[in-house]
């Protein structure tokens, strides 16, 4: 059961995206079309505020690879 907190957009391609409950609450979760669902930390979203698509995508990707198949992806300052 997914609990939806709000309607935002997706801090990487800025579709309307939702934003889900976090594991922990520095972190935010967004559930996009285009992404999945994948977390963000605080310093992630600080680091990436000004960064463009093929940015955010390279980090998602790391933090994916990072995460595996069994966990969920969490964007860190590191990842850009
Ligand atoms: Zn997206």
């Amino acid at each position: 059961m997914t609990t939806i907190l709000a309607d935002t957009t997706c801090p990487i391609c800025r579709q309307a995206s939702q934003m889900i409950l976090p594991s922990t609450p520095e972190n935010l979760v967004f559930m996009c079309e285009v992404h999945g669902d994948f977390e963000v930390t605080k310093a992630g979203m600080d680091r990436g505020k000004h960064m463009g698509v093929p940015r955010w995508e390279a980090a998602l990707r790391r933090a994916k690879a990072r995460a595996g198949e069994l966990s969920r992806a969490c964007i860190d300052a590191v990842d850009f």
